[in-house]
């Protein structure tokens, strides 16, 4: 058996199947399951290569076929841009010697950010710095809405993620990574077997082999809405209260410990952000998801169109109200006082004030981040 080599060889360009070439510059992002380079002297272009595919014939034919999709209605849809960017496989291409196969997409890093980039509060002043809880209901709004029409042409995403979804400073999504998605086409069904730990629904964890559903995307969608609303707080976060060691978010998923479905079970060491910044029709839909109905039973779930219907809502007129003490500070008209000035009076600067922004000096901005168990995504496997 060949194993993988650590890293990828030096690659100069890449071919489509009628000869055109493409010189390839920086590598510019690496995941489990490939690695994406900087197209030469074509700016908003990028070409995604997987090294070594476990099955080269099949990785080539979900290729050219997504490429075809492209043109056919359905998916013209999905690629109007109104609800959102898809990277979608432009061309298929393949390295000179042949051991990389491939396709152009378009580069999504001149607009948007990954989505990790809104999570923690460092990250967020680096890359985001205008964003505000605001800005991070209207990307979870827009990414529910992107995966309900994505859901409603027939694909399943698959390994959602926060390293395959991108935000803007505005609160617009984008999906990357297309060529993960499941979908049948012309009587083949190309499943996608990546997973990705802490965003895998629990009948994927319990049964590795088992293929995903649109329900187990939606299982990962309520996570990702969890985590985004929260300040990065993942759902299943957590030690365990009766006393036995942390292994994982996923081990937590499977024993049910979660805050917001049982209080009681899971130790929480440091000040996180109150449950109550959530919306109540939120906290519903999030403890439908993630309760023993949700975990148990994939078709309770709170489906994309279900999250999207309610987010979209919690961003109607009167909705959102502005802390009087620093107007970066944005909470639901539910709850009376502000939140983001709680957690910054027990010490984490979520949302500090803009520079020069009249208001309360905050001190360095800390992410809510604990040293173990993780929020920010693993690789897949
Ligand atoms: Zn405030």
């Amino acid at each position: 058996m060949r194993t993988r080599p650590r890293r990828w060889p030096v690659v100069v360009s890449v071919l489509a199947a009628d000869g055109r070439r493409w010189r390839l510059a920086e590598q510019v992002g690496q995941g489990g399951e490939g690695v994406v380079f900087a197209v030469a002297d074509r700016p908003g272009l990028v070409a995604k290569l997987v090294p070594h595919p476990t099955d080269p014939a099949g990785h080539r034919e979900r290729i050219g076929r997504l490429v075809r999709r492209r043109r056919e209605p359905h998916t013209a849809r999905l690629l109007s841009g109104e609800l959102g960017t898809l990277a979608w496989p432009l061309l298929a291409v393949r390295t000179v010697r042949g051991e990389g196969h491939g396709y152009l997409m378009a580069d999504l890093r001149p607009r948007h950010q990954p989505l990790d980039r809104l999570l923690h509060a460092a990250d967020r002043e680096r890359h985001l710095p205008g964003a505000d809880w605001a800005t991070a209901l209207r990307a979870v709004a827009a990414l529910a809405a992107l995966v309900a029409a994505v859901h409603a042409e027939g694909y399943v995403v698959g390994d959602l993620k926060p390293g395959n979804v991108w935000v803007d400073g505005r609160g617009s999504v984008a999906l990357s990574d297309l060529d993960s998605w499941q979908f049948a086409d012309r009587g083949t069904l190309f499943e996608s077997r990546p997973r990705t730990p802490g965003y895998t629904a629990p009948e994927r964890i319990a049964d590795p082999s088992a293929a995903p559903t649109r329900s187990a995307d939606d299982f990962v969608l309520a996570v990702l809405v969890h985590q985004v609303l929260m300040a990065g707080l993942h759902p299943f976060f957590g030690l365990p209260a009766d006393g036995g060691p942390y292994l994982s978010l996923d081990d937590n998923l499977r024993h049910g410990r979660c805050r917001l479905t049982d209080r009681r079970s899971v130790r929480l060491s440091e000040p996180l952000p109150p449950a109550d910044l959530l919306p109540g029709a939120v906290r519903v839909l999030l403890r439908a998801a993630f309760g023993e109905a949700g975990r148990g039973s994939p078709a309770a779930r709170p489906t994309a169109a279900d999250w999207s219907r309610v987010l979209g809502a919690e961003l109607g007129p009167g909705r959102l109200r502005r802390c009087p003490a620093e107007r970066r500070h944005v909470h639901t008209v539910e709850r009376p006082w502000c939140p983001w000035c709680d957690l910054a009076g027990r010490g984490h600067h979520e949302y500090p004030a803009e520079a020069g922004a009249a208001g309360p000096a905050p001190a360095p901005p800390r992410t809510v981040r604990p040293a173990r168990p993780p929020h920010s995504p693993g690789r897949s496997q």
